[in-house]
């Protein structure tokens, strides 16, 4: 085992502080990676607050990790010491079931094993990117290309797949309208991404505030929903709706925004309820759904793709004693775009 410096949160309401954790030694098929960067994602701070359920504390949170290769197992095939590497919301999956043999781990039926929080294979619980090192088995470990910026690239791990895993999937492209609800951590990707994929891109978002950042990043509209009149003028315009938002929508409202036989996918995860009216889809043949971050090969599939666009996240990179403050300010929506830890100063 080696002992690592991590920020780990100690209960639902203190701060997340400086310790040490074990990471396991590396068996054959494993990686030890060490960390160059963590970005911070929405998720963690509902995690260790306990809002998607109780979790055993300590807990070091972080699924959007970047750093270099420093060890290999013997058996090791995938990546080699010194590589470039990436670690997303997932570090196992079960292997055997019918969607781990299709390839889509995160949505193993058996239960991924997630990066920080899960039950890992020696039973004890797996702790995340706001560390100095992690050990994670090769096939969970993705190449990071050599000309998207290291710390700009952490977020792509997960907001950049959570986004661009949907998108492809729904076809994003040259001839769909493309609505990004929501102008933040996913939804500024997204904008980024649909646009690389020749789509037309609408934002909209809850007010105006962030229309130039917007149309700069790829946009070709931006609309407030605080606005009645964005619903009503905009009504069966969408091929596909990217909902990026985390708290419950009117359901009726952004539907009615769908074209013929248009999909609205959710990538936000409220922890209540969303009532839906069949009216709403019926009257158009609409599509109602929800993704789940994305597969190992499409998380390498869209670095590839970032890289080949200069696509990277829009980033504010802060040190280790500033991740209370951050989470402050991600619950204010107060991040142009995302927060990500310099490993170095953990
Ligand atoms: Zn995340
Ligand atoms: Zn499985």
């Amino acid at each position: 085992m080696t002992t690592a410096r991590a920020f780990a949160a100690t209960s639902a309401t203190d701060p997340l502080s400086a310790t040490t954790i074990q990471r396991r030694s590396v068996g054959p098929n494993d990686v030890r990676i060490d960390i160059a960067y963590s970005g911070i994602c929405h998720s963690d701070i509902n995690t260790v607050r306990g809002a998607w359920g109780p979790i055993n504390y300590p807990l070091v949170p972080g699924h959007e990790i970047v750093g270099t290769v420093a060890e290999i197992g013997s058996d090791v095939t995938l990546h080699k010491v010194g590589d470039r590497v990436g670690v997303g919301c997932t570090v196992n999956s079960c292997r055997e079931c019918a969607n781990c043999l299709a390839g889509q781990q995160n949505y193993c039926l058996n239960g991924a094993t997630y990066t920080y929080g899960s039950v890992d294979r020696d039973g004890s619980t797996t702790q995340g990117g706001y560390a100095t090192e992690i050990v994670v088995v090769e096939d969970f470990v993705v190449r990071v290309p050599e000309n998207i910026p290291f710390d700009a690239a952490a977020p792509l791990l997960c907001a950049g797949v959570t986004t661009y895993a949907p998108l492809a999937h729904w076809n994003a492209g040259p001839g769909k309208k493309v609505a990004i609800v929501g102008m933040g951590g996913l939804g500024h990707l997204a904008v980024k991404i649909a646009h690389a994929m020749g789509a037309e891109v609408t934002v909209l978002s809850q007010t105006l505030s962030k229309k130039d950042d917007g149309i700069r990043l790829g946009a070709d509209h931006y609309y407030a929903t605080s606005d009645e009149s964005t619903f009503a003028n905009l009504a069966g315009t969408f091929d596909l709706i990217l909902n990026t938002i985390s708290a419950p929508v009117d359901m009726w409202s952004y539907l009615s925004l769908l074209a013929f036989d248009g999909t609205m996918v959710n990538l936000g995860a409220p922890a209540e309820p969303m009532p839906v009216s069949v009216f709403a889809l019926m009257g158009n043949r609409r599509s109602l759904t929800a993704t789940a971050i994305g597969s190992i090969a499409e998380t390498q599939e869209m670095l590839d793709f970032c890289a080949e666009h200069g696509i990277a996240s829009e980033i504010e990179l802060i040190n280790a004693s500033e991740v209370n403050t951050a989470y402050d300010r991600v619950l204010k929506s107060d991040v142009r775009y995302r927060f990500v830890i310099d490993a170095a100063t953990i």
